[in-house]
């Protein structure tokens, strides 16, 4: 008898999943027409999300439809609203506008996430993100437009909302940026405002002289210990009382779960995550795994719990796709298990930071870190070949992302 594992979502988890899964039924001789492997989502692309905060996103994509037809997956495009976990159906709606309802034999829950943005007046209308594809392209062409305008302080001021990981990147990207739009003499203004007392709070003390030093070298000025209280359109007023004249406002301060895990019947965690168990299976819901920044996942046995990262995203995908085969299949899962973590931290003109283990210590820095976050961004987070034995060699849960 036919059977359906259906796969929500085409980020790293969700490509990975289809990938993996399609592995193992290649592995167990099992044809296409036994056990389909479907995957939807709205566009056949993957959005190279850690990529976003850089010029030119409009290139930041890959193409996945000739990668799934070499590995038997059928794409289906579309938007899932909803789920009904107690028939095990799934509706979507189509680029067409039509709904159309699928069932499924397993669900892999791989949905991503969104960025926060809290209710802060103004923000919703005048403050700009890299998160998402549309919104990194929004950002780029209002960066370009800034040059039909006047000099100003608020043309040439960008302020950073968040400086932690993703808004470290985007401002030390920004005087580049903006010097190749504006004029090599434009005076450019970078300013990052944390909440927290320090930059980079999550990454910990060892890395963050070399961030301190970065931002010095690039000119970059904090706000640290205040948040933002408004936005208008002539720049952001600070919990303090600070007005900063911007043209250019950008949000990069909290993630959340896709709205979609809100459909399975399952307590979420403050971020808007499924709690999986080892195998990625969604506690108390048969049938459905959750992967990727959808899951709330333990990564080893002494704590630590996956992060909200493509590399987490990945791994994860992988094991999720393998398990919900596999018990389609009959044959044993994998529980998922990632021990090893690492960060590397673009620092725009001044170099990158390499870090490793969760005490985030320093193994590289400058131009050699760099490099490192070069081949990242522009090899390792890529999808693989649209070669059939290349694409299902690529998914081996416990190889992907073997740091
Ligand atoms: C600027 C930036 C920099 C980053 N830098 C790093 C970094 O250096 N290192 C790192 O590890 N991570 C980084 N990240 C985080 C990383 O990009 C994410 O953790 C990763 O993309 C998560 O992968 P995912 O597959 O779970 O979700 P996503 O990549 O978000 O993919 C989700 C997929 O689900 C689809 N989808 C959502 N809802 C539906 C629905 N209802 N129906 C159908 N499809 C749906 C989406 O269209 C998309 O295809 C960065 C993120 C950003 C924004």
């Amino acid at each position: 008898m036919r059977q359906r594992l259906l796969i929500i979502g085409a980020g790293f988890a969700g490509m990975y999943a289809a990938l993996s899964a399609a592995r193992l039924r290649d592995a167990e001789g099992v044809p296409s027409d036994e056990l389909e492997i479907a995957l939807v989502a709205p566009e056949p692309r993957l959005v190279i999300r850690p990529r976003l905060y850089e010029p030119n996103p409009e290139t930041l994509t890959a193409p996945l439809d000739e990668v799934f037809k070499a590995i038997d997956v059928v794409y289906l495009q579309g938007n899932v609203e909803t789920i009904d976990t107690s028939v095990r159906t799934a509706e979507i709606l189509g680029a067409d506008g039509a709904r159309s309802t699928i069932t499924y034999d397993r669900l892999v829950v791989a949905t991503g996430s969104r960025l926060f943005r809290p209710d802060i007046p103004g923000l919703s209308k005048h403050g700009f993100s890299v998160d998402q594809y549309d919104q990194a392209v929004a950002l780029d062409r209002h960066l370009h437009r800034l040059a039909d305008r006047p000099a100003s302080a608020t043309r040439n001021t960008v302020v950073v909302a968040g400086g932690g990981f993703t808004g470290i990147e985007v401002a030390t990207e920004m005087p580049e940026r903006l010097r190749a739009i504006l004029g090599m003499d434009a005076a450019i203004r970078v300013v990052i405002v944390e909440r927290n007392g320090t930059v980079a709070p999550e990454m910990g003390s060892d890395p963050r002289p070399i961030i301190e030093a970065a931002l010095r070298d690039l000119g970059i000025e904090t706000r640290l210990g205040v948040g933002v209280a408004a936005l208008d359109e002539s720049g952001v007023t600070l919990s303090d009382g600070e007005h900063i004249e911007s043209a250019t406002v950008i949000w990069a301060a909290g993630m959340r779960a896709a709205p979609l895990t809100a459909q399975i019947p399952a307590e979420l965690d403050r971020l808007g995550r499924l709690p999986v168990d080892r195998e990625l299976r969604v506690h108390g819901v048969p049938g459905v795994f959750a992967t990727g920044d959808a899951a709330k996942a333990a990564c080893d046995d002494i704590g630590h719990d996956a992060l909200m990262s493509c590399q987490h995203a990945t791994r994860m995908g992988a094991f999720a796709g393998n398990n919900a085969a596999a018990e389609l299949l009959g044959v044993s899962t994998s529980p998922y298990h990632q021990e090893a973590y690492v960060t590397c931290l673009d620092l725009g003109a001044a170099g990158a930071v390499f870090t490793r283990g969760w005490d985030c210590m320093v193994e590289m820095a400058g131009e050699t870190a760099k490099k490192t976050k070069q081949e990242i961004n522009t090899i390792w987070i890529y999808p693989p070949k649209a070669n059939r034995e290349i694409a299902l060699a690529s998914a081996d849960p416990e190889r992907v992302t073997d740091l």
